[in-house]
């Protein structure tokens, strides 16, 4: 997505350890129109599956699953992370470890939320080292539930967890795949 590419190079911040800021547009404050444009971007990668629900985590990820779910007409679902592995029966539950924060969480799911009857499109905002999309399959998986694909805006493909999932058969769509990035500035995949 062109647009996207080209925000991250207007607005983006390359802070140390890796991270991209992207606050004036995704993260903190949120570009209602780009937001929207995202959300059908993503709803048409995925028209030809029959996604009845889309799924993320809190918070970062919501916004982009909310505009997501309105231009597939779906309901967006997003796990709660918790300090504590001490949650209820009624929750579907897994363990990530966050890249930004360098913690491990757990995320839950509501377990009325999700069900076997369920085919689900994963939105994140960004695609690190994957481990909130594989938390977010681990929830799916103790559904019982179907999984589409995942759909997020920006991967960090020098990282590598992308293609270790496409590897591994999961249809995974990247709006903007950046292959570098230095205070110098962020170079794209082609
Ligand atoms: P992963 O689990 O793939 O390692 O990291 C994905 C999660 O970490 C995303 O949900 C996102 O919130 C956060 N994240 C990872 N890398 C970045 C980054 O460079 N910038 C920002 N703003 N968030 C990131």
């Amino acid at each position: 997505m062109k647009a996207l590419e080209q925000k991250i190079l207007t607005e983006g911040k390359v802070l140390p350890g890796n991270v991209l800021k992207v606050g004036s547009f995704l993260n903190q404050q949120m570009d209602s129109d780009f937001i929207m444009e995202i959300g059908l971007e993503i709803a048409r990668l995925y028209a030809a599956e029959k996604i009845t629900k889309v799924l993320t985590v809190e918070s970062s990820g919501i916004a982009l699953a909310v505009a997501a779910g309105i231009a597939l007409h779906v309901p967006s679902v997003f796990a709660k992370k918790h300090k504590s592995a001490n949650l209820s029966k009624e929750v579907y539950t897994a363990s990530v470890y966050s890249f930004t924060h360098g913690e491990t969480y757990e995320i839950a799911v509501a377990k009325e939320y999700l069900s076997k009857e369920d085919t689900v499109l994963i939105v994140d905002d960004f695609l690190a080292n994957g481990n909130a999309l594989r938390g977010l399959m681990q929830i799916i998986k103790e559904a019982g539930a179907g999984l589409a694909g995942c759909a997020v805006a920006i991967e960090k493909g020098f990282q590598g967890a992308g293609d270790e999932l496409r590897a591994q058969g999961i249809r995974i769509e990247s709006l903007a795949i950046i292959d570098g990035m230095s205070d110098g500035g962020v170079t794209f995949r082609a």
